[in-house]
């Protein structure tokens, strides 16, 4: 099943070209260079044929990518190197012969795919050496196929089966998808109770047409199909019609043994006299706030967690104002046993805020924002992610 395979070291290949050489083997250069992944090498017409500024531009950045001279000279070890380019994944059989390291794009792909999922800590180097092989061993021992440290075409359909769930060519997105999977991992079997405050006759918050009890509903909707999708229960506390105290949510929350709360409001900069359940607004009267259970004397440690991360994951997937995240002794927050966070997503008194919270694809980015908050609170500490980083899977449609 190995043949022997052709090592590009073994191919006298030999460029020597340098700016200001022309003819076909100019031509062949750009090819070969565009292969390699430099786009910028491409050129059309005579133009292919002449070596000039801009291609010894482009052959300093490969050369310096690969940790070669920089020269802009193409000799023998950058054609050398180059020679590798031709390679893809999958056009050969990788294994590792001591003594003799096989070198390529391919190698380098492969060390990506590797690093990707956590079994290389090497660098990307293109040399298929020990420890590579010892990463492909354990791939193999992973994906169930026969342990040899040879990269043939088991091999290549086990590291194709990832890819199904993995995006993207980029490895340290590649890292986070790993992370991202880890996640849903365990937030399988979890419980989640999301809260839309006020709710039937009572409207909370309005402004800009819009209404807090309808905005918080659908939010909470989304993040419900989310979190279903992702394995969580989602429990909400109420539909379009109901109102229900606050004692009643929090009995809700305390029935279905919820892991996690969510209290959903949209705020409003309201007039003096004006009596709604909001905290004291922040200035200035835009943005997204937080808080979890707090007094003078105590705080919940845990909700001031799965508050910052709220915060922090809505900030950056919606580019609303930080308007930071804090304890308050509110009704829901304090008659909860579990982590509760009260989101205040955005001021409906705000026009900027009211045209993000009016579109659905902001809506859907609030959404991803809770739930990957919510994944990220449920990760263990040394397993935490970068904010805005967790890929959060759709609801079927
Ligand atoms: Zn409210």
């Amino acid at each position: 099943m190995t043949s022997p395979t052709p090592d590009p070291d073994d191919a006298p290949r030999t460029f020597l070209l340098r700016r200001g050489d022309s003819g076909p083997r100019v031509a062949a250069l750009r090819d070969v260079l565009v292969r390699a992944g430099a786009a910028d090498a491409a050129a059309d017409g005579p133009a292919a044929e002449v070596f000039d500024e801009a291609l010894e531009r482009v052959v300093r950045a490969v050369q310096q990518e690969r940790g070669l001279r920089a020269d802009g000279v193409v000799g023998r070890h950058t054609s050398r190197a180059l020679d590798g380019a031709r390679w893809r994944l999958g056009d050969r059989v990788l294994r590792h012969v001591p003594g003799h390291l096989l070198h390529g794009e391919d190698v380098a792909e492969l060390q990506g795919r590797l690093l990707a999922l956590g079994l290389l800590d090497d660098r990307r180097d293109g040399r298929l050496g020990p420890r590579t092989e010892a990463g492909v061993r354990e791939l193999q021992r992973s994906t169930g196929v026969a342990v040899d440290g040879v990269v043939g075409p088991r091999t290549l359909e086990a590291l194709r089966g990832l890819d199904r769930s993995v995006v993207g060519g980029d490895p340290s997105a590649l890292r986070d998808v790993e992370r991202t999977a880890q996640a849903r991992r365990r937030a399988t079997g979890r419980v989640v109770v999301l809260d839309p405050a006020h709710g039937g006759p009572e409207s909370g918050a309005t402004g800009h047409g819009l209404r807090e009890a309808d905005v918080v509903l659908d939010l909470a909707q989304r993040v419900e199909g989310r979190l279903q999708a992702a394995g969580t229960t989602a429990v909400l506390t109420r539909g379009a019609a109901q109102n229900p105290t606050s004692e009643e949510r929090a009995a809700l929350a305390a029935d279905v043994a919820a892991d996690v709360v969510l209290v959903l409001h949209a705020d409003a900069l309201t007039p003096p006299g004006r009596d709604h359940d909001a905290p004291p607004p922040p200035s200035p009267a835009s943005g997204v706030a937080t808080f979890s259970w707090g007094t003078a004397r105590s705080r919940s440690t845990e909700g001031a967690r799965l508050a910052g991360l709220v915060q922090r994951e809505l900030v950056v997937r919606t580019g609303l104002a930080d308007c930071g995240s804090h304890t308050w002794d509110s009704d829901v927050l304090r008659l909860t046993a579990m982590p509760a966070v009260r989101v205040e997503v955005g001021y409906l008194t705000s026009p900027d805020d009211a045209a993000l919270l009016a579109d659905p694809a902001a809506r859907d980015r609030v959404a991803e924002a809770l739930v990957a908050a919510v994944h990220r609170f449920f990760l263990v500490a040394d397993e935490d992610v970068p904010t805005g980083v967790l890929t959060v899977v759709p609801p079927p449609a």
